[in-house]
């Protein structure tokens, strides 16, 4: 594939995020940062860089909705901007959707046993919506479909680390544009979102992650060209190490429910030190254990008074 690597600053603590300018029947963009003045300059220095002015971008696409992602869509007016039908919910950021998510997550805490105390500094949306872009899509994208511009390019549905997750595989090459699909240093976590269509159930996160790796793997991708960090050529082995240790990291949740216990009690053992500061990722994070679990017969749930009780079966 012909293409040129933008590596652009964010305010998180993942790092950079990379964004990548595809030439090919046109010119496309993938991801375009965190909406900040920093993440701005280093995105149009690194356009020039590759020969181009920010006008060339004919294509905005992007792997997934999350802000450090999908911030700079709106620096690209003149260009079509596309992805996955859940990413334009977000850019929308509609009074009604984001009511829908917040009262999903509300729901969600509260089925998983978090004290009332935790549970609005959870939901809290700001600084989620403050570096995403405002810019709608112009088209959606649908798994496997080709991407025009771009003849070979193959688009592949890929949730887990989001719902919106795409992937982009250049036939000719064997190589991919992968999002946060798999990355270097840092395990993709799989965070719990609102379903894409209010009549489904809470989506199992780490259960669609590991399918999705899954796909991954079937593809034999020479290169992955990912969303933080370098790009990797040992997917296969990396993708089982990733997958071994969340089910590693499953079978010491299940040594602790000797007695039964709730998402919220679970999460205070397994993350004693960094719950309280990072309460909705650690909770996801038990979540998708014991969805992996339930998923392959080990446990059992029952509701009590308003709140999930996971039992051991095994
Ligand atoms: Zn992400
Ligand atoms: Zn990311």
């Amino acid at each position: 594939m012909d293409i040129h690597k933008i590596i652009l600053p964010t305010p998180y603590p993942v790092g950079d995020v990379n964004a990548f300018l595809l030439k090919g029947d046109c010119l496309t963009l993938f991801d375009a940062g965190p909406k900040t003045e920093e993440t701005f300059e280093a995105l149009k220095s690194g356009i020039h860089e590759a020969g181009y002015k920010m006008e060339d971008v004919e294509q905005v696409i992007l792997t997934h909705h999350h802000p450090d992602h999908a911030g700079w869509v709106d620096a690209f007016p003149q260009a079509q901007i596309l992805g996955h039908e859940y990413v334009d919910h977000w850019l929308k950021q509609t009074p009604e959707f984001i009511h829908y998510r917040n009262e999903f997550y509300r729901k969600q805490l509260r089925l998983q046993g978090v004290p009332e105390r935790y549970i609005e500094k959870i939901v809290q949306v700001r600084d989620e919506l403050e570096m995403l872009g405002t810019t709608p899509l112009t088209k959606y994208i649908q798994d496997g479909e080709e991407i025009s511009g771009h003849p070979g390019l193959k688009a592949y549905y890929t949730p887990g680390h989001a719902q919106s997750h795409l992937i982009f595989v250049d036939e000719k090459s064997n190589e991919a544009i992968g999002g946060d699909l798999l990355l270097e240093h840092i395990a993709s976590n799989p965070l719990v979102e609102p379903p894409i269509d209010l009549s489904f159930d809470r989506p199992k996160s780490l259960v669609q992650y590991h399918n999705s790796l899954e796909i991954l793997k079937d593809l034999n991708i020479s290169k992955l060209y990912t969303g933080h960090g370098g790009d990797l050529v040992n997917i296969n082995q990396l993708i089982s190490i990733r997958i071994e240790k969340d089910k590693h990291r499953a079978m010491e949740v299940l040594e602790l429910l000797s007695t039964p216990k709730n998402v919220f009690e679970l999460t205070m053992t397994l993350y004693a030190q960094v719950f309280k500061e990072q309460l909705g990722l650690t909770l996801s994070k038990t979540i998708g254990y014991l969805d992996y679990l339930e998923n392959v017969g080990a446990v059992k749930i029952e509701l009590i008074e308003g709140v999930l009780y996971y039992y051991r079966l095994t």
